[in-house]
């Protein structure tokens, strides 16, 4: 019996072959860093891809969440959500703002804007949502109320690379955007990422903190880091963005397999897809009701693993939850009760662009026969 195996995710690889005459290219060049030929192409290629006006390329995903909030000049305290990877908070440690957590709305995992509200203080600056999985935000919602309170709007969008609502790209939304283009996401630049924003003033002082600080030879106008991408990874980028609509074909007939055969299974629940929303299917996220489906969510990963089969209970612990952010006020979990709840019930399927039919049904065996 097939055996092997099977991982949560898998890198989008550009064919080697195609990578090589790049890299030559590069090298004639003998121009390997500092916003050169690709980091140039990658950009302009990226705005038409994902249908924005500016874009800035960086090193990870990290530090553009991180330089949108010092561009911003964000101060004291933030409301965000606790069901995120650890770095939408810690780019808020980072600049010395205080989180403050908000619970999620079960029907998306997204910050729940009815809950905003009450978390506002006078030190509130912004608001840091997440589209989670790559479900669209109520952006809407958030919008209007940061428009009441006069606040400001990034969103770490590291999951929603290529998201449309009706055909227009969710990087629109709010002040600023961010994504990741690690490995594990659905468009890679080994590492990489990207901050959107929508007025030219903004991209150039993003572009000068990114680099330093520096606005030309000798000026250094803020405290700035160095997150530029190479152009060996920017080359990579270019070329992965060619191959990155096939591998969301690949996750969507993966997804709808698992919609079909998940759907109405006793004690799990999956997120119902919205017609007006364009998915990059980049997680399979579902939720274990214990006393219903006659297994906990920890049993039955494990059991998965046995198998061969490696989920991930993304995202579990909250954030809300590590040593650094679990002393805040607004942390504790009768303040987050559906995050909370979702933390415990969550398992991420694998998903990726490599995952054969039978895969897919060796994962499903796995989770149907209790
Ligand atoms: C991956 C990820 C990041 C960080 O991106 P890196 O490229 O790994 O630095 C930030 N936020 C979320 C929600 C992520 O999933």
């Amino acid at each position: 019996m097939d055996n092997h195996q099977i991982t949560v995710t898998s890198p989008l690889l550009p064919p080697l072959e195609e990578f090589i005459p790049y890299l030559k290219d590069i090298w004639d060049r003998k121009w390997i860093t500092n916003n050169g030929h690709y980091h140039q192409e990658l950009e302009k290629a990226l705005c038409e891809y994902l249908g924005v006006e500016y874009i800035s390329v960086f090193t990870n995903g990290t530090l553009p969440l991180i330089t949108a909030l010092q561009a911003l000049r964000i101060t004291g305290e933030v409301i965000t959500t606790p069901y995120s990877f650890v770095a939408t908070t810690h780019s808020l440690w980072w600049n010395g703002i205080k989180p403050v957590f908000v619970d999620v709305d079960p029907s998306t995992g997204n910050l729940d804007p009815r809950k905003i509200e009450a978390a506002i203080t006078p030190k509130t600056t912004a608001i840091m949502p997440v589209h989670v999985y790559g479900n669209p935000c109520d952006t809407e919602a958030i919008q209007a109320i940061a428009d009441k309170y006069g606040l400001k709007i990034i969103y770490d969008a590291a999951h929603a690379f290529g998201v449309k609502v009706n055909g227009e790209s969710i990087l629109k939304a709010g002040d600023i955007s961010t994504l990741s283009f690690h490995a594990t996401k659905t468009y890679n630049t080994v590492e990489g990422g990207a901050l959107v924003c929508h007025d030219a003033k903004t991209k150039q002082r993003i572009d000068y903190l990114k680099n330093f600080g520096f606005a030309g030879e000798t000026e250094v106008v803020a405290p700035g880091i160095n997150s530029k991408m190479d152009e060996v990874r920017a080359a990579y980028g270019l070329l992965n963005l060619r191959h990155v609509d096939a591998a969301i074909a690949a996750r969507h007939k993966v997804a709808d397999r698992y919609r079909e055969a998940l759907t109405g299974v006793d004690g799990i629940t999956i997120f119902d897809e919205r017609p007006d929303v364009t998915y990059n299917y980049s997680y399979f996220p579902i939720f274990i009701d214990a006393e219903k489906y006659g297994m906990t969510r920890d049993e039955l990963y494990f059991k998965m693993r046995e198998a061969n089969v490696l989920g991930r209970r993304y995202f579990y612990p909250l954030i809300s939850e590590f040593s650094t952010y679990r002393g805040l006020p607004s942390a504790g979990k009768h303040n987050l009760p559906v995050a909370t709840r979702m933390a415990d019930q969550v398992i991420c399927l694998p998903m990726h662009h490599d995952l054969s039919e039978n895969d897919v049904e060796r994962i499903l065996n796995c989770i149907k026969k209790k």
